[in-house]
């Protein structure tokens, strides 16, 4: 929605341009929306791509190295009604177990 800077009238979208329907004043369309989708999705990116160096460590033996050390996290597995979920990364082996496999 964009209103006309000449009149204040409603403007309507026309071939990338505004269009104001009383005085014919156009603008052009601001890549605002685009612009701020493009950032929460890089937000996104970033979250995800730096997850596994990011996240706290803590005592967790490995079941597959033995190591004691490991990278953990929460995740919701499927609707409301079940709890969180932890799940460890080894920090040396990077195998990924849940809490509850043992
Ligand atoms: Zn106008
Ligand atoms: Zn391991």
């Amino acid at each position: 929605m964009e209103f006309c800077d000449e009149c204040g009238s409603m403007m309507k979208a026309n071939d990338g341009l505004w269009e104001c329907g009383s005085c014919g004043f156009t603008k052009p369309k601001g890549d605002t929306a685009a612009y701020t989708l493009t950032e929460d999705q890089e937000a996104t990116e970033v979250i995800e791509s730096s997850e596994e160096t990011s996240l706290p460590e803590t005592d967790a033996r490995c079941p597959e190295c033995g190591h004691d050390r490991a990278y953990w996290y929460l995740q919701q597995i499927r609707s409301a009604d079940e709890s969180e979920t932890r799940f460890f990364i080894c920090s040396n082996c990077e195998h990924k177990w849940r809490e509850d496999d043992h």
